[in-house]
């Protein structure tokens, strides 16, 4: 017999486990699970490399400025600028106020710029993290000067993109801001706009760009103003004109080992793709002759076959527009077909040719798997977009683990 003396004793006990339990819970650093279901690979080394290459290739008062916008086109934001931190880069530009500010409290050292748009509301957060901001017209800069508070801020100038920038020939504008008191302008920068095409007109239009930036500089420094870091060229406009002498060249895709889509550009280097994506095998099933495949019964079999479950879909990024053109995985070094629509945590390749498919095998969606590789290039081709944007959108549900 139990007393109840007892089983009171007994329910104390669980209690002060299950508290205990608790506390353990909320208290020890979560241990992630190590067989990912589907992941980005990043590899440091290829980074590191790419970021070389550039910063070799640029002249030598120019620096690499790592864009890591967009947590760095969907590789990591910190992973990517700890390691460039630690290879001596000390420039960031970042998209927005939140972006850059996960760079700095995570212990990002150098410049960090911010290319878009920060409500003036948050000027007290620009200086806390010392952050740089862009300013690009006359009624921002009074909003920011209006805070009250020194902030370093770049000033963007618009040669002709007509997106953010005082317009080139606003000379006035540019000095009204040079004269705000509260506002310490640290450099001056503006975008190319078509720097990707060798197209004879698009050539033409970049070097009218670059004249009419020149042109600001000049001006600028004749009225005695300190435009402090010059900066013009992003990817593109490094690798298509190299030749220009700046401050900073702002390198987003190609430091990640990739271009924009396959194009041809005055310069070519060795560069190597930073990220992998890869996924794992659920289940492999038989399907008859005139059975179909996912929602809306988009693929139907013409003969009996082999299809396997894949654990990734259009929520870690792969598009749903991919499988509507021609679409491969890598499985066992060979090409699979992706059949039917992509789901938003699924997909389903035909197997039917490649043997020994079992579950946990590992799927490559994008990356190298024996002699067989699918570049980010391929695959954002097929969907109508650049690798920017398919990079961009790769889901946060994707691990992202280092492989060297
Ligand atoms: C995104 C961005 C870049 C980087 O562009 P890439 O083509 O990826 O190198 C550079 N400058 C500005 C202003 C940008 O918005």
């Amino acid at each position: 017999m139990i007393s109840s003396k007892q089983t009171g004793s007994v329910d104390l006990f669980r209690l002060i486990r299950a508290f205990l339990n608790h506390l353990r819970l909320h208290f020890r650093k979560p241990v992630p699970p190590a067989n990912h279901r589907a992941w980005a690979e990043i590899s440091l080394n290829a980074l590191r490399h790419n970021a070389m290459l550039l910063q070799n290739i640029l002249p030598g008062r120019c620096k690499l400025m790592a864009v890591v916008k967009a947590n760095a086109y969907g590789h990591g934001d910190l992973l990517v600028a700890k390691a460039l931190n630690q290879s001596g880069i000390r420039a960031f530009a970042v998209a927005t106020l939140e972006e850059a500010i996960h760079l700095r409290v995570n212990g990002v050292l150098g410049e960090i710029l911010i290319l878009g748009y920060t409500n003036p509301k948050n000027i007290a957060c620009l200086v806390r993290y010392r952050l740089t901001q862009t300013v690009f017209d006359q009624s921002y800069a009074r909003a920011l000067n209006a805070g009250g508070k020194k902030v370093n801020v770049h000033l963007k100038i618009d040669t002709g993109m007509h997106r953010l920038g005082l317009d080139y020939t606003d000379l006035s504008g540019m000095e009204s801001i040079f004269r705000c008191k509260n506002l310490n302008v640290t450099g001056i920068f503006s975008h190319l706009c078509i720097s990707d095409s060798l197209a004879e007109e698009a050539v033409s239009f970049t070097n009218t760009q670059i004249r009419r930036f020149y042109n600001v500089i000049t001006c600028l420094e004749r009225k005695g103003y300190d435009t402090g870091k010059i900066h013009i060229q992003s990817s593109y406009g490094i690798l298509n004109c190299p030749d220009l002498s700046f401050d900073y060249a702002r390198a987003g895709i190609v430091l990640y080992g990739v271009m924009s889509r396959n194009d041809r550009t005055r310069i070519q280097l060795d560069l190597r793709p930073v990220l992998s994506v890869k996924a794992r095998i659920a289940s492999v099933k038989e399907i008859k002759a005139g059975e179909s495949v996912s929602y809306g019964k988009e693929f139907t079999a013409e003969t009996n076959m082999r299809i396997a479950t894949v654990t990734i879909g259009y929520a870690d990024g792969i598009p749903t527009v991919y499988s509507r053109a021609g679409a491969h995985v890598l499985l066992h070094s060979e090409r699979a077909p992706i059949t039917g629509r992509i789901c938003m945590d699924q997909l389903v390749i035909d197997v039917t040719h490649i043997a020994g498919v079992k579950p946990d095998d590992v799927v490559t969606l994008i990356g190298t798997d024996g002699a067989e590789r699918i570049r980010c290039e391929e695959m954002a081709e097929k969907c109508g977009m650049i690798t920017n944007e398919l990079l961009s959108r790769l889901g946060s549900r994707l691990n992202r683990v280092l492989t060297g």
